[in-house]
């Protein structure tokens, strides 16, 4: 269940006092620690005790040694069946804790508190939590349902101008795949900030969770959600290797304008949308140089890409503005044409 909370967090404190909790884990990165963490602690009401995990921010974290490190301090603070895990944080944070809480003793208890526009519209719904292993991204993870996700928009005040725009991306992917109407209002933005912002997170919060309650474990509709992150996750994963590291967002905002593209060469959308599509994303995102990454590079890590089966590549393309198909498979002079057409 997503709830947004009120500026006493009301609807949390009642959620703790319903349930019988041990004790509680805060799990935050250095930055919500300082920005948002005050603000929960201040409005949290509980006789419970609990303990700050504090992980470093950024991806780089998102490892097995940070779970380790935190299935660790679990342990030596005796976490048991009924303790809690809260994740405040961005992405990185709900997807690591989530993925240790539901691996701890075989799974404890968390909820989500997204901070970022990412987290709010994308990563604290639908139950996916992981890590990255080597230079592969979400390589090793759970289906885990957080018991509540609070979500706090005033959060989104502190949050750095690209991390905004990095969630705006899943934000549009959403309008694209499934909601024209969410698109057009969208699009309608002419300057990205939390006011412009925040009027649609509802909107993109719930076309997410409508596409997950029909398909939890993504046999079908579910993975519509990875329009753009085919060719987006393999650049994301370049870039991670070259210690280069982009946000999220941006590789996914490169990787629609390339799949809209390859939408158009697979004779999917018409020429005009595919325009309309690949003009509205650049207005808001530069362009990400990829000149340094070689074609077969790119098509390596599209095959490893944990979608796939039987070594063809699958993609999620749209089949015109709110729709798209999943397990369409692309030639693979389409999908070079369609990375040459981004690089130019
Ligand atoms: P993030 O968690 O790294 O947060 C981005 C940055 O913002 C960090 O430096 C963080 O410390 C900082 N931050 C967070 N909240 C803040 C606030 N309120 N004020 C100031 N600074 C703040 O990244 P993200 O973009 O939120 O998430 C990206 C991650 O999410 C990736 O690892 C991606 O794989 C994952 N993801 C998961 C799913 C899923 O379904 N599980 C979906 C999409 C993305
Ligand atoms: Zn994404």
């Amino acid at each position: 269940m997503i709830t947004i909370l009120n500026d006493n967090f009301s609807q949390l404190n009642e959620f703790l006092h319903q349930k019988s909790f041990s004790k509680i884990f805060i799990l935050v990165d250095e930055n919500t620690h300082e920005y948002c963490l005050p603000v929960l602690l201040g409005n949290m009401e509980t006789d419970l005790g609990f303990e700050i995990l504090e992980i470093e921010a950024g991806e780089e974290m998102k490892n097995i040694q940070t779970a380790n490190q935190l299935w660790e301090i679990l342990t030596e603070m005796q976490a048991d069946r009924k303790a809690l895990v809260i994740n405040l944080g961005g992405g990185v944070i709900t997807d690591m804790g989530g993925f240790v809480a539901s691996t701890y003793k075989r799974g404890i208890q968390f909820i989500n508190i997204p901070t970022t526009l990412l987290s709010m519209c994308d990563a604290s719904i639908g139950g996916k939590t992981g890590i990255d292993l080597m230079h592969y991204k979400n390589m090793v993870g759970t289906f885990a349902f957080p018991e509540q996700i609070f979500i706090y928009p005033k959060f989104l005040e502190t949050l750095p101008f690209k991390e905004l725009r990095s969630g705006f991306a899943e934000m549009l992917k959403h309008g694209l795949i499934a909601d024209k109407n969410h698109w057009d209002q969208l699009i309608q933005i002419r300057k990205l900030e939390v006011e412009t912002v925040v009027p649609h997170i509802q909107a993109s919060m719930n076309i997410k969770q409508n596409v997950v309650d029909q398909d939890f474990h993504e046999q079908n509709i579910r993975k519509t959600l990875n329009f753009g992150h085919t060719i987006g996750h393999a650049v994301e994963s370049l870039c991670l290797q070259q210690e280069n590291p982009i946000l999220h967002g941006e590789a996914v905002a490169m990787g629609m304008i390339a799949e809209a593209h390859l939408a158009y060469l697979e004779n999917l959308i018409s020429e005009e949308d595919s325009k309309i599509i690949i003009e509205n994303i650049q207005r808001y995102y530069p362009y990400l140089d990829i000149s340094d990454f070689k074609d077969e590079n790119i098509t390596a890590l599209l095959l490893n890409d944990k979608k796939n089966t039987d070594s063809k590549i699958n993609f999620s393309l749209l089949t015109g503005i709110g729709f798209c198909n999943y397990d369409h498979q692309c030639s693979q002079k389409n999908i070079i044409e369609a990375l040459s057409f981004y690089r130019k």
